[in-house]
């Protein structure tokens, strides 16, 4: 069997690496020629866990790197896992994957081949029927259900364990016609995840789950940082106890409850704005939606007014920022909410240095020679007057006296607490602990 894979991304150079790893036929297909150029000499485009190592193994096995999309022809599944981000009014902006099925249509055409499509990119409801399946059937000429299968298999993966969760997903979704392909199909996952649950259903449930996934997983993260203002406001009171204590409830589960500056990252605030944008348009109030993003966008607020408070006005403050990856083991800072932050600190003319163990090169992308950078943290620290721990970067536990001993004004925000059991000489605040 030929497997290719659409778009070489976090999700789909990790479905890549790992299915050829297993010794799989694989062709990983992306318009960046200089991505997969990187990627066919075996290093990894950006850090992920895991991935260059397994994607090593695959280049010694049966894996193809290339843009060229005829190689499709001869393929028995194609995943597809372009990207699908934000439009600037928060709706879903397809025309990544409507290109690339309008690839595999034109392909399809001339194949005597009947693969089996997956989408594993997010899409909003009816995207599958109403934008995806009638692009493939106009390009290629055929039928879907008959002369090719299509199946929405969203995705689950978390950055920073995308290998480990490409290889044990804890579900496979598969939405679409009970046909040939859908048996195909179920067959296929079973062998590869025997004891992983499959849901099989119609597209749009396919599509619904993925948006109830991250949607729920939001809501988790605003409600534990609503609760951690209370509690900065209750002398005294740790949210870190209270999240780990209504953890131990099954009905609630301890993940997603680690209070910090809020949710961000390449999917939660994206899949959330584009899930209002649809019901917006269907005539759903989502007021609960609304609120979720409503209490993320001002918990930013909430940490330029604990630094005002305390430094009066921000100008020419020298402030150092902890971690700009949108979480620790990655080095994407998409949609990042340290980046978010420095934009409004740029604003007021603050002077920012930036720390990150692996995403300075992405953060310089952003922001270029607007702000500075520094590979040590302790001269990030440098002659500042307030370091701001935005990610959970395991290093940042280590600071200590000596490491912050050069700080202009020794003020610590610690968004994450990984400070808060130590005895620091310095003005320490900790979003979610009374003072
Ligand atoms: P990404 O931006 O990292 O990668 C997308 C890749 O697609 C890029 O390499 C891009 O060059 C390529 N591409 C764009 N147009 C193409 C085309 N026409 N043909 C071939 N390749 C093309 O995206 P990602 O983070 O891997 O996400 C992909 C999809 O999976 C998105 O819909 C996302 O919402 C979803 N998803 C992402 C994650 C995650 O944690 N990153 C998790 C679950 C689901």
């Amino acid at each position: 069997m030929k497997i290719a894979v659409i778009g070489l991304g976090f999700v789909g150079l990790s479905l890549t690496s790992v299915l050829a790893s297993k010794g799989n036929n694989v062709i990983g297909i992306d318009v960046d020629v200089e991505k997969c150029k990187k990627i066919r000499s075996g290093i990894a485009p950006f850090f992920e866990p895991d991935l260059e190592k397994m994607l090593r193994i695959g280049l010694k096995k049966k894996l193809t790197i290339t843009d060229d999309f005829s190689l499709v022809k001869d393929c028995d599944m194609i995943f597809v896992a372009a990207g699908t981000p934000q439009k600037s009014n928060g709706a879903i902006e397809l025309s990544m994957i409507k290109k690339a099925v309008t690839s595999i249509g034109r392909v399809l055409a001339k194949s005597k081949k009947s693969p089996i499509v997956l989408i594993k990119s997010t899409v909003i409801p009816g995207t599958m029927q109403n934008v995806i399946l009638p692009i493939l059937e106009r390009r290629s000429g055929k039928k879907a259900g008959r002369e090719f299968g299509l199946i929405s298999n969203p995705e689950f993966l978390q950055e920073s364990s995308a290998i480990r969760d490409t290889k044990f997903p804890h579900v496979i979704v598969l939405g679409g016609y009970q046909t040939k392909f859908m048996k195909k199909a179920k067959s296929f996952f079973s062998k590869l995840h025997p004891n992983v649950s499959i849901t099989i259903t119609n597209h749009q449930t396919a599509e619904m789950i993925k948006y109830a996934n991250n949607s729920f997983l939001a809501t988790k993260i605003s409600f534990i940082n609503q609760l951690s203002n209370i509690c900065q406001n209750i002398p005294g009171a740790n949210i870190d106890d209270i999240a780990k204590t209504i953890g131990l409830d099954p009905r609630i589960g301890a993940l997603f409850l680690n209070a910090g500056p809020g949710y961000g990252g390449s999917c939660l605030p994206k899949d959330m704005k584009a899930l209002i944008d649809f019901a917006n348009k269907i005539g759903i109030n989502p007021t609960l939606l609304n609120a979720v993003e409503k209490t993320n966008q001002k918990q930013i607020q909430n940490i330029v007014s604990i630094m005002e408070n305390t430094l009066g006005t921000l100008a020419s403050k020298r402030i150092t920022v902890l971690g700009t990856a949108f979480k620790p083991n990655t080095d994407d800072v998409r949609d990042s909410i340290a980046i978010e932050l420095i934009k409004k600190l740029l604003k007021k003319k603050a002077k920012i240095t930036v720390h990150d163990p692996k995403a300075i090169r992405n953060t310089k992308n952003v922001f270029g020679g607007k702000i500075c950078y520094d590979e040590s943290i302790t001269r990030a620290l440098n002659n500042s007057h307030c370091a701001i721990i935005m990610t959970q970067w395991k290093q940042f536990g280590e600071l200590n006296n000596k490491s912050i001993k050069c700080m202009k004004r020794k003020l610590i925000i610690d968004c994450r607490r990984i400070l808060a059991n130590k005895k620091l000489d310095a003005e320490y605040y900790a979003l979610g602990i009374g003072k």
